[in-house]
């Protein structure tokens, strides 16, 4: 096969990139190791299965396996000390499929942690560098909110917020709640539904009103991007002079074949981009490829609140708590936000409550009561922290154990540090606080435990080639055709989410290769 571009990855980043260089004109070719989702299928699935879990609704692909949350070592090779938890789909779409859609941007100051507070690194791009693309990527994602939230805005939301539910607007009496921006319609928008309040957005959304980079893949063939599915990139071909020319990929039948273009992208997410560059023998002068690996540690506390507030009932969440994202303290603990859940206790579904006190003993008028009185009062409060790079949290080959085309796995060093644990400490006191004033019982703090929701790091932007794999531009050091996109070229990732900086990132690119 041949073109221009060649992208590997169908999730937003490669997704964003595919849409904006066709749409120009470019012969762009995606290659996705996963099938294509079928909606409506897979919010079967997920209604009849037992546990409803986060992969309930995508069925596994043997050929190309994704870390699952109930099975951390069946894929990841786990060395320790701590169990890393940060997972991801493997399908056309990608990881959007089953995220919740929070929309934050970064701060300033999450560009300058170094300059600012002396930890971490700087990014080499500013935020001011990035504003504009946020915009482009608000408009093309689809995101509602309504205020700045400390990140300077050149011009107002594309759609105004998704109301806050009861359960924000009890909380709200007793904590400043922000309304959070996320890519999910308050209104049709695009094409596609107003949010109904379905309340099962992780992991599928039944109508599409929450986004996801199906939208953008449909967009980049509609403008003549070529899409190839079931097909597994295991290696660049490097040049002598470090160009790529050439990628080679594997299909289930046992199928072979190779790619030629001028400009390569990877956009494989932060697992399996530095594993692909791995696997080629890229980047040989870089210590900092693989390493720098960063989750986010959630701090996740439930509790019994006197008053009702009627969860189950909207998205999953709609507002939170951002006082804690920036401060001088940074300078000796991680910055969190804290999200306020709207769909009860993360054990206390309907079903699961009512098994319970059935074997309690419960059963009609009484089962009916308790039930309705305990479902009703359920509030979990979950804070985010961020992590700082650490060389040593790093992602490998492991040559021996190999996933079932025979590629090696990957293997894990994580460990979790004072920093962020400090920051945890500091969260669950904050949700104590929140209890409190709630006059709410049955407290429960979990221990802190990596988010299963972000990966960074592992081939880190910066200036100098030797502590890091890509340029500002997302441009290898050592490769002068090969472009990586995605959080895994995150320098620091702060307390937010990542996916609305990997859009922005992913449009700047485009640009940039399209000129
Ligand atoms: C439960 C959950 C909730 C989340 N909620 C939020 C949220 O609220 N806000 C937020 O900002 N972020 C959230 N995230 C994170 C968000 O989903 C990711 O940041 C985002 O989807 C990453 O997009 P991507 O395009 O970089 O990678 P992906 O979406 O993972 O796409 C990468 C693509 O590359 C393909 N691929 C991988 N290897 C190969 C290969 N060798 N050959 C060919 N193709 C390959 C994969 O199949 C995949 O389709 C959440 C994540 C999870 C798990
Ligand atoms: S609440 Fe329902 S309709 Fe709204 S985004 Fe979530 S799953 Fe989709």
């Amino acid at each position: 096969v041949e073109g221009d571009v060649a992208i590997v990855g169908s999730g937003v980043a490669g997704a964003l990139v595919a849409w904006r260089l066709a749409r120009a004109g470019l012969r762009v070719l995606v290659f996705e190791a996963g099938p294509r989702v079928d909606r409506q299928g897979a919010v079967e699935r997920f209604r009849s299965s037992p546990d409803r879990g986060l992969a309930s609704p995508y069925p596994d692909l043997p050929w190309a396996p994704r870390p699952r949350l109930d099975a951390l070592h069946d894929y990841y090779v786990q060395v320790g000390p701590d169990l890393f938890t940060g997972v991801y789909e493997r399908r056309v779409g990608g990881t959007t499929w089953h995220w919740l859609g929070t929309c934050l941007r970064m701060l300033p100051a999450d560009f300058r942690l170094r300059t600012l507070y002396g930890v971490g690194v700087d990014w080499p791009l500013s935020y001011q560098d990035l504003e504009p693309w946020y915009r482009e990527a608000e408009e093309a994602l689809g995101v509602a909110g309504e205020q700045d939230l400390g990140s300077p805005r050149s011009g107002p939301y594309p759609m105004p917020p998704v109301a806050p539910t009861w359960v924000d607007r009890v909380v709200g009496r007793v904590v400043p709640l922000s309304l959070l921006p996320q890519a999910r319609n308050s209104r049709p928008y695009d094409g596609r539904p107003a949010c109904c309040g379905a309340a099962s957005c992780v992991p599928i959304c039944p109508t599409g009103a929450k986004y996801d980079a199906a939208v953008h893949v449909a967009r980049a063939e509609q403008a003549g991007a070529r899409l190839l599915t079931e097909t597994v990139v295991h290696r660049l071909e490097l040049g002598p002079d470090g160009r790529v020319w050439g990628l080679r990929f594997l299909r289930p039948d046992g199928s072979a074949g190779e790619a030629r273009a001028a400009l390569y992208v990877v956009a494989a997410h932060a697992i399996e981009t530095p594993r692909l560059l791995l696997m080629s023998g890229a980047c040989p002068g870089s210590t900092a490829l693989g390493r720098y690996l960063m989750g986010s540690t959630a701090q996740v506390s439930r509790a019994l609140t006197r008053e009702p507030l009627y969860p189950f009932r909207g998205p999953q969440v709609t507002s939170g708590f951002l006082g804690r994202r920036d401060g001088p303290f940074r300078r000796r603990r991680a910055a969190f936000y804290t999200s306020v859940g709207t769909d009860g206790w993360p054990d206390g579904a309907p079903p699961e409550l009512a098994r319970r006190f059935i074997a309690q003993g419960l059963q009609g008028q009484d089962l009916r009561r308790a039930l309705a009185e305990h479902a009703s009062r359920q509030l979990t409060l979950a804070s985010s922290c961020e992590e700082l790079p650490c060389a040593d949290n790093r992602l490998e080959l492991d040559r021996e154990r190999r996933d079932p085309l025979g590629l090696p796995r990957p293997r894990l060093h994580y460990r979790v540090d004072d920093y962020t644990l400090r920051g945890a400490e500091q969260a669950m006191r904050w949700h104590e606080r929140i209890f409190a004033a709630l006059e709410a019982d049955h407290r429960l703090h979990y221990a802190a435990a990596a988010d299963p929701a972000h990966l960074a790091g592992t081939c880190r932007m910066g200036r100098d080639p030797r502590t890091s794999v890509v340029d500002p531009d997302l441009r290898c050091h050592e490769h002068p055709n090969l472009y990586l996109v995605g959080t895994a070229v995150f320098p620091t990732c702060g307390a937010g989410t990542p996916t609305l900086t990997v859009a922005a990132l992913a449009l700047r690119l485009a640009e940039r290769l399209r000129r």
